[in-house]
């Protein structure tokens, strides 16, 4: 019998002794950067002449080498995919689960490990780096377990002389292309998902991120996960992300990153392809504008810490990050007040440190896009504090809160994936639901509010994938906050959630007459 599952509590940073051991991994974990990494492919490993070179984003120090596989790499990944796929799927879901518990006990034992090269590898702070770790492990023993819950599929009614079942079947090969931002969590969870529902996974990773993900498929295969289950592939997405979306063998596709590229595959994925005999499904997790509403009877220093959590948390490099703040006419400018000081307050620098609250952003293209909107904000709104940028090392951005947007401003409408946040004002509730609805994103909101009546308004218009009532609008907690948004947000599909498994299974009924 499996014990219950509980999420993986978060490291707490103010005992000596956990900081001491944080700092030995990360250590350790310095004296391992620059290495080369190899492809996974059907368990073997290959190394190609050309690479990806993953740099720190704090210091542009090289964090590894990573080999970059091409269209005839991913051609053979496929076809050891395919290969796999036909044992895989016929393995016990619960010894398929067992991999994942048994992958699950070994990060958690070396966790600050695991947490260290996020650190170094995507400029995460320690509390961002344990939680994306922590996230991870929580992936893998959620998922097992709703693997072990599906394993006999759903009771259905049958008549006297029949037998009728209803079981959930795997689909096939899948291509799975995952973040930098959780380069640990979605990675692991986006590959895992498909994988113990008995399917074989393609796994693109970020090319900012690849070094996490080589560690993750090198645990796999340490816990038992046959070869060719998972095959490790990082490549450009032009290449062989285009080819494997487009391949007639791929069944379906788990994406997430922005808007963009998930629009650009949703399109490729409908086109059949020679040969092809399914219909592609394509679970995609895209962008957000999302919004924390303050109302006029609420307390402003929940809001105001919800806020900088929410927009500053990984310098706001979240697509569930507050990038908005529609706040009352009546305590619109006391919040603005304090949002300004606390942001002020706010540590930029490195972060290994452990004082750090914000590292840097992660490359020079998202620091750019970042600038651009804040040129843009100083003409739409006005600047209160931040605006600045610095990369003579590494890609700093400064906390930056812009006031008096008009709702329909870029600022208010855009993604821009930083530690920007742009306040607009309301003349009523009414009126910030309306505007927290305006764009075409319905990924996470909140309310901060003392008003039970507006607090159940806003649990029936704010139309958002999560909505959060008097905290903010990050942190999700597989099993507890099932994450995922509407519209453009993505396919309305729930990570870490009931029923995030059948995305990846389809269900076969299969009546026996006696
Ligand atoms: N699940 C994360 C959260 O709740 C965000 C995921 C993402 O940014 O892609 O904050």
């Amino acid at each position: 019998m499996v014990v219950t599952y509980t999420h993986e509590p978060f490291t707490d940073f103010s005992i000596k002794q956990n900081r001491e051991e944080f700092e030995t991994a990360l250590r350790k974990v310095k004296a391992e950067l620059g290495k080369e990494y190899p492809l996974v492919i059907g368990g073997e490993r290959m190394t190609t002449e050309e690479k990806i070179v993953s740099e720190n984003p704090a210091t542009n120090e090289v964090v590894g080498k990573v080999s970059k596989a091409d269209q005839k790499l991913a051609e053979k990944a496929m076809q050891s995919a395919n290969k796999a796929f036909k044992t895989w799927r016929k393995w016990d879901p619960e010894a398929r689960a067992n991999v994942l518990f048994r992958a699950s006990a070994m990060i958690k034992r070396r966790k600050h490990e695991f947490s260290s090269w996020l650190v170094y590898e995507v400029g995460k702070p320690w509390v961002d780096a344990d939680a994306d770790t922590a996230e991870a492990i929580d992936f893998l023993e959620y998922y097992a377990r709703q693997m072990i819950r599906l394993k006999d599929g759903i009771p259905i009614n049958s008549r006297p002389i029949e037998h009728n079942e209803f079981r959930y079947i795997p689909l096939g090969v899948g291509v799975t292309i995952s973040p930098w931002n959780l380069a640990f969590a979605i990675m692991a969870g986006t590959t895992i998902g498909p994988a113990v529902a008995g399917n074989t996974v393609l796994l693109k990773p970020a090319s900012n991120a690849p070094v996490i993900s080589y560690k993750f498929v090198e645990v796999l295969e340490q816990a038992g996960m046959p070869a060719g289950v998972v095959n490790f592939i990082p490549g450009s997405g032009s290449e062989v992300g285009d080819y494997l979306v487009d391949h007639p063998n791929t069944r379906f596709i788990n994406f997430t990153g922005s808007k963009e590229v998930g629009l650009r595959i949703h399109e490729r994925a409908a086109k059949v392809q020679e040969g092809q005999i399914w219909l592609k499904r394509v679970v995609a997790e895209m962008g957000g504008k999302d919004t924390i509403i303050v109302d006029s009877d609420s307390d402003l220093d929940v809001a105001t810490d919800a806020i900088i959590y929410s927009a500053y948390g990984f310098s706001g490099q979240k697509c569930s990050a507050c990038s908005r703040v529609v706040a009352h006419e009546d305590v619109y400018d006391e919040l603005l007040d304090k949002v300004v000081a606390k942001t002020k307050e706010v540590t930029v620098g490195d972060p290994t440190d452990y004082n750090t609250y914000m590292g840097p952003v992660i490359d020079q293209a998202g620091y750019d896009k970042i600038m651009r909107y804040m040129d843009l904000g100083k003409e739409e709104g006005r600047l209160m504090v931040g605006g600045e940028g610095e990369v003579s090392k590494g890609y700093f951005v400064q906390p930056t809160v812009f006031a008096d947007l008009d709702p329909q401003a870029r600022m208010m409408q855009e993604e821009i994936f930083g530690p920007v946040v742009a306040f607009s004002k309301a003349k009523d509730f009414d009126e910030a639901i309306d505007v927290a609805n305006n764009t075409v994103y319905g990924l996470t909101g909140a309310v901060i509010s003392n008003n039970r009546a507006h607090l159940e308004q806003a649990r029936e218009e704010f139309h958002v994938g999560n909505l959060y009532f008097n905290r903010g609008c990050t942190a999700a907690i597989v099993g507890y906050q099932p994450f995922g948004g509407f519209n453009m947000s993505g396919t309305d599909s729930k990570a870490g959630g009931p029923d995030y498994l059948l995305h990846f299974l389809q269900a076969k009924t299969i009546s026996d007459q006696f």
